[in-house]
């Protein structure tokens, strides 16, 4: 079975921080809006196969998948994160 890659993004729904410059796009499983970072443009441009997946679909995969693995973070994303920190 091909392993399966999705990008696990943030509910436009939800609160919390957005990161400036996100995009709009939708969970490929429930199709509810999510944000996509600029950094992960490049995850997606990458990887024609992924598809975003929305923060509570990707904890109903992950009970379900034991197999279901988490990717390390990409320095593009690592520097988002700091800018967040940064900011508060
Ligand atoms: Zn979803």
């Amino acid at each position: 079975m091909p392993e399966r890659k999705a990008l696990i993004c943030w509910l436009v729904s939800l609160e919390g921080y957005v990161t400036p410059g996100s995009l709009k796009d939708k969970c490929s499983k429930c199709g509810q809006p999510v944000w996509v970072a600029p950094s992960s443009w490049f995850i997606l441009y990458d990887n024609p196969e992924m598809e975003p997946l929305c923060i509570l679909c990707a904890v109903e995969e992950m009970k379900k998948d034991k197999e279901f693995e988490i990717g390390g973070i990409t320095p593009a994303q690592a520097v988002e994160v700091l800018e967040y920190l940064n900011s508060r």
